[in-house]
This record gives C-alpha cells, structure tokens and sequence, in this order.
C-alpha cells in the first residue's frame, strides 16, 4: 500500500499500465520497456525468495545463543483466515476488531462470535490475542464515533468510547467471552490512560461471564492486557493492574512526538528514531520483566526489521508483526546473539 502520494488518482486514465513500487514508495504510470523489465525482474526473485522462505519459516526463532523469542502476527481482517499457518507463527499477537464495525452497520454478538471463533480455530491452541474496538482517531466508526470531535486523536477513541458506549461494548464482551472456551484468547485493553479503565473493564467482564454462565452458556476468564500506546501509561507502568503488556509504537510515537501518524505534511517527524522512545520502551519491558509479566510490541517498528536488534536489546521477547514481516523478523533473531546468562 501507498498512501500520502500527491497525486490524483483520477487524471490517470483507465487500461493504462501502472507499476505500484511501494518498498520505494513509487508509483510509474505507462513505464517504458526498460522499466517493465526490471520489475519483471523483481517480481520473479521476489517470487524465488518467498519459495525459499517457505522452509525456514517454519522454523522458531531462536537467538545464536539459543533464546527462544515469540514472533506472532497481527490481524486486521477477521473475513479471511490469515495467509500464513499458524505453526508459522506463535499465535496473534494483535487482532483489531474494530475492522468488524466498519461495513456500516454494528455486528451483533452471534456474528461476532463467528468470526472470533474462526480465527481461534485456525490458531489450533495457540493464543489469540483480541484488541476490543479500537474506533476513533484515525478508525471512525459510523453510528460509534462522535462526529466533529475537536481533536479525535486525543478525544473519544478506543476504551474511552467504549466505556462510554456500553451496549456495543458489553456485546462484544460477550461474543469474545463465549469463543475463549474454544481456544487461549487474551484480551487487550486500546488507549488505556489510567487504571480505573482497567478496573471498569475487570468489572465489566466478570459480569458478563457469570450472566452468561447463569444461562448455562460456557464463558472463560481470559488474560487482560493493555496496549501501552498513551505517554503517561508507559512512564507510570508500575500503576497499571493487568497480566501482559502489548506496546503500540504507532499511537506511542504520534502522542510522544506530537506529530500525526497519517499527515504527510509533517510525516518527517513520525519515525521511531527518538531516544526517549527506546528509553520508555526499555523501561517498560524492565518493568514486565521484574513483574514476571509478557511486553510484547505490535506497532509498525515491530515488523520492520532493521529494528528488530533494537528492539531486542531493548529487552523485547515477544513481537507481533503482518504476516508479510514474519520471515524477516524471525531471520533477524536467528542471526542476533542475546547474550544472556
Ligand atoms: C499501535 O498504535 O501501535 C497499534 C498497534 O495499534 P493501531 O495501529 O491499530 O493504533
Ligand atoms: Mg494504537
């Protein structure tokens, strides 16, 4: 995918020849023969490399010195089962259902159920990790977000508007709830800010299992973690009551930097090249790890592997990237000494 092109897309005619180069951000309308031939190039040892890929994908990843590290993946779409098994993987990380709430209309429970229990199916018992809706900021949901909110990235968005819209929240508390039964599901908390979002939820949950229990319907306690993606939450971790920790570098960079993550006019500023970043991302994994308590990271830095090292040294055991970064990601493990007693 491109995005932030300065270009309109409509002044370019239909059946003409396009090449989209997204690793060099390019798109080349009517390329000439030279250039279609270097990306016919391209293609087929792309096309090699992923044949190659296919065996060592299956493989672990474990340091040269013999750690093993969690490499899992994230999940927008829930309408099709993932493009890689699941023993490629261990687990998801990071599943975004507010993609379910984008066809114009809320889902209720039962077809909420499905699509939670078809990704726990495909997982075959590894742990699936459920992101409750995510809407606002740069996820608008029609009949969910506020429309003409002030400042939407720092307004009513994930656990704030779902605390504030209890009916669709409690819904699909329930249709997670009832797929746990059928796998390892963990849930994560978006836009966590204080604790007594953490302690709405506890609450919120454990309602919901005893009524479905009370109907006779099996309902698990699953584990609750937080995305640590708002500045004052990943400098007061210590305060935050849940079992794993899932570090959003996307959101964490645009409120540390104050610069929006989708405004190419100031895109010059949103990389993840800051110090205070790597700071806060060391600290949080120390934290987790005096806690006995999983950091994982899902953010974009996650899957990009020239961060992998960084992110290693930074104390990060547990990654959770696209499907399309899995190989990388895990190639760049192997090749790291963790040089651990
Ligand atoms: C993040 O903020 O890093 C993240 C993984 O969540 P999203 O990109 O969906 O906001
Ligand atoms: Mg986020």
């Amino acid at each position: 995918m491109l995005t932030g092109a300065n270009l309109d897309i409509n002044q370019i005619n239909s059946n003409v020849p396009v090449i989209l180069d997204c690793i060099k951000g390019d798109l080349i309308i009517e390329p000439d023969k030279e250039t279609e031939t270097y990306y016919d190039k391209i293609i087929s040892d792309y096309k090699e490399r992923k044949f190659y890929e296919s065996d060592l994908l299956q493989e672990p990843a474990i340091s040269e010195d013999g750690i093993q590290v969690k490499v899992q993946i994230n999940v927008d779409n829930l309408f099709d089962k993932p493009d890689l098994p699941s023993e490629n993987c261990d687990g998801v990380g990071l599943t975004r259902t507010e993609y379910l709430f984008t066809r114009g209309y809320l889902p209720d429970e039962d077809e909420q159920y499905e699509f939670y229990s078809n990704l726990i199916i495909w997982a075959k018992g590894k742990p699936v990790t459920f992101r409750t809706i995510d809407a606002g900021g740069d996820k608008p949901i029609p009949q969910l977000t506020p429309e003409n909110e002030m400042n939407p990235y720092l307004g009513l968005r994930g656990i704030r508007l779902s605390l504030s819209e209890i009916r669709v929240f409690r819904t699909q508390l329930r249709a997670l709830l009832r797929a746990s039964c059928l796998g390892k599901v963990k849930l994560i908390i978006p836009m966590v800010t204080e604790n007594s979002e953490i302690l709405s939820v506890r609450k919120l949950v454990k309602q919901e299992i005893s009524d479905l229990r009370n109907k006779g319907v099996m309902a698990e306690m699953p584990e609750l973690g937080m995305m640590v993606e708002v500045p004052v939450a990943a400098l007061q971790i210590e305060d935050f009551d849940v079992d794993f920790y899932t570090i959003g570098s996307n959101d964490l960079i645009q409120y540390l930097a104050s610069v929006s993550r989708n405004n190419p006019s100031v895109s010059g500023l949103y990389h993840a090249d800051y110090p205070a970043l790597w700071k806060l991302i060391a600290s949080v994994t120390a934290h987790g790890k005096a806690k006995r308590r999983e950091v994982s990271i899902c953010g974009n830095i996650a899957g990009d592997s020239k961060y992998t090292q960084k992110l290693l040294a930074a104390g990060i055991r547990s990654f959770s990237v696209s499907t399309s970064s899995v190989y990388a990601v895990k190639a760049e493990i192997r090749s790291t000494s963790l040089n651990l007693k």
